[in-house]
Parts: structure tokens; sequence; C-alpha cells
């Protein structure tokens, strides 16, 4: 079977794990910080806080925020379960956005729709996660003035599109958001095998997720509440969490950074041929927003089914029978039992039910031979007839 997706593990990769364990830190030390290090440059952010996955960074990126017991959280219903969970966490309430129909993500206008209407009210939300799906950005200008507006926060879910840009800034610069999130999952453009990563400009939100992601313990005097005891001293002065990264994991991820622009441009050569080989399909291919670059986690198409002698679910069964991995990201979350029975249905979010009766996702990895990629195309035309 072609995966999907998968990661990309090189000798300097595992060079980089075999001498972290020859070393004195496997947690806790200098890895960490040169991994938290390599992604703020990359992306021209200020801080970054690594954590053990992106879901612990989108808790703490909303406790950080302040989201807490009656607030609201806002996010696009295609995404992954974890950009909205994070809100629940919280003891927040979680609603939703429809999305856009060419790009799939959350669309500003009825962003903007929905924000009037919840300003009647009284139901502004508190935050709002703009998922980068497939790692094409979210128009993040427009959120970002509907946001001076109304009054809410932003982080980005942007774990799909690391190496991304939108405009003239990096996916993860901060600069139309508080927080921006990355997934290091190995299905990700980046692997940690587990990992996640929350960048931001401000200190002060920095501060409050590094405390929160060990413990709410901190050793800085600055921050203490009291006088230290002596040099074994420490306070807690926060309820944090053990969402720690390891020094393995950060290893992995700091030479896996060095190939990120590598990946990306594989990437886009893997769409370009995609492209150029599916277009006279009856399927519907990537959109591009203007003046973005996106992360290319995923390459999804969508069935046009009045031009199919086949449902959705029969194309998708006979493209993994003959050996094609395909996926569907994702099912509209509020369609999910945990969210149905907090009073969601189908029917709340017309667009997004609409692309998830449709869309596929293909295989898209660094590494797929052309071998590979033309078998998959081979497959859609025979599946497809
Ligand atoms: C993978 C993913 C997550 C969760 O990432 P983990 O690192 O597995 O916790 C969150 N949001 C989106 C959009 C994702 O694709």
């Amino acid at each position: 079977m072609i995966p999907y997706g998968k990661q990309d593990i090189n000798q300097q990769d595992i060079d980089a794990i075999f001498s972290v364990l020859k070393s004195d830190f496997l947690t806790q030390g200098p890895q960490v910080p040169a991994f938290e290090k390599v992604v703020t440059e990359f992306t021209g952010s200020k801080f970054g806080c690594a954590v053990n996955s992106a879901t612990s960074a989108l808790h703490i990126a909303c406790l950080a925020l302040g989201l807490g017991n009656g607030d609201i959280l806002w996010t696009t219903p295609v995404t992954f379960v974890a950009s909205s969970n994070c809100g629940l966490y919280c003891g927040a309430n979680v609603d939703f956005v429809d999305i856009d129909s060419r790009t799939y993500n959350l669309c500003p206008e009825k962003l903007e729709r929905k924000l009037i209407q919840a300003e009647e009210t009284g139901k502004l939300p508190k935050v709002l996660v703009a998922v980068h799906l497939c790692g094409q950005p979210c128009d993040m200008k427009r959120i970002h003035e509907l946001s001076k507006r109304y009054g809410f926060k932003i982080i980005e879910d942007a774990s799909h599109a690391i190496g991304g840009s939108y405009q003239n800034t990096k996916i993860g610069s901060c600069a139309y958001s508080d927080i921006t999130v990355f997934s290091f999952h190995p299905v990700k453009i980046v692997t940690t095998a587990e990992g996640g990563l929350a960048v931001t400009n401000n200190q002060g939100l920095f501060d409050k997720m590094n405390l929160l992601r060990s413990h709410g313990v901190t050793r800085d005097e600055n921050m203490m509440k009291g006088e230290s005891h002596g040099g074994w001293y420490y306070e807690q002065i926060e309820l944090g969490y053990n969402y720690r990264m390891t020094e393995l994991q950060a290893a992995l991820g700091v030479s896996q950074m060095q190939r990120l622009e590598e990946f990306i441009v594989a990437r886009h050569a893997l769409a370009r041929r995609y492209n150029e080989n599916l277009k006279d399909l009856p399927i519907t291919l990537p959109f591009q927003l203007e003046n973005t670059y996106s992360g290319l986690h995923l390459y999804v198409i969508r069935l046009q089914l009045e031009e199919i002698n086949k449902t959705h679910k029969q194309v998708f069964d006979e493209l993994r029978e003959k050996g094609v991995g395909v996926n569907l990201h994702y099912i509209p979350v509020h369609t999910q039992p945990y969210y149905k029975a907090m009073g969601f249905n189908w029917g709340d979010f017309p667009e997004a039910e609409k692309y998830y009766q449709e869309a596929i996702s293909i295989p898209m990895f660094h590494g797929m031979s052309v071998e590979q990629q033309d078998k998959v195309v081979a497959t859609l035309k025979e599946v497809l007839v």
C-alpha cells in the first residue's frame, strides 16, 4: 500500500538521536532550546515553546490566552478534533465557522456574519483557532482585522503548514496572530516522532506557556511569590502539566528542520505532477489562495460525483483495494458523537459537510517515487472511468 503520508528519516537524523542517548541529558537539556531556536529563526518569531504534541501546544496556548470556564472558542469544522478539543479542556464552549468552498479553510465572510450575530447575542468568541488545512494559509489579514474589531485572540493551528508562507510572512511569524502551533507527528511535514511547538512574539504568553508545560513550576526568583529557601528551591505558581518534549525528539527536530526547504520543494514538485496528470479527470484539484505558499501537508481531491457512476465510498474503497492508501481529512468535527451530544448536528455547517462527501486525500510524502506517483495517477484513472 502506498501510504497517504509518512516520515523521511536519514542517517543524520539517526546520528543526532544516538548522540543524545550518549549525552548527559535525555530530557531538559540543550536540545529543546536548540530546536526552539531553529524554529523561531526559520519562522521569524521571537519565542518558541516545544512540547510533546500539537494537542498540548493548543491546550497551553488557550490557557495562556486566558480561555476559561464559560468563554467561547471558534474554529473550523474541517480539522482534526484537537483544534476544538483544546477549548473544551479549558472549560470553554466551542462553536464552528463554516468553510470556504474553494480553500476549505474557515471562510472570512461567514466569520464576519457570525461575529455580527454573536455581538448582538453577547456570545462573541474569546479565541479563534485558524487552521491552515493541507498547508494552505487562511486569509490571516482579514481574520486579524476582524479580531481587532471584535476583540478575540487568534491561534494559528499550523500543524499542516510549516514551511509555507502568507503574503510576505512565513507561517509562524505570528504577524497576524497571537500564537502559532505546529505538529511534528510522523505524518506531518517535519517529525519529532510525537511533538509540537508554539511560537509567539509576546513574552508574557511565552512565560505562561513555559510554566504550563512543566507543572507550573519555576526556579526563576523573579517569578517567585516568596523568598528562595536555597539552591534546591522551586515554586509552583500555576496548575501546569508535564507536556515536555524529550531531548531525543528535539535533536530529531533540529536535524529534520535542516531539510525543511527541501521537503517543501519536493512536495511542490509532486503537487505540480498531480495537477498536470489529473487535470482531465472528473475531480476538483486543490486551489491556491493568491499570494500564499502552501506547506502542502496534504493533497486533497474532490470527486465531481455527478460525473462519476460510483459513490464516494466506492471510489475510496477501490483505491485502497488497489494499493493506494488514500485517507479523508476530515470528518467534520461537529458530527462526531461527542460533539453531537453537545447539541451539534448534521446540517449545521453545509459547506463542510459537502466537502466531506467528496474529499479524498491522495498520497503525498517526502521520498515518494515517480513510479509510486504514476501508480496513484493510473489507479485514479482506472477507478474514475
Ligand atoms: C495533527 C494535527 C493536530 C494534532 O497534532 P498532534 O501533534 O498529533 O497532537 C492538531 N491539529 C491539526 C490540524 C492536525 O493535523
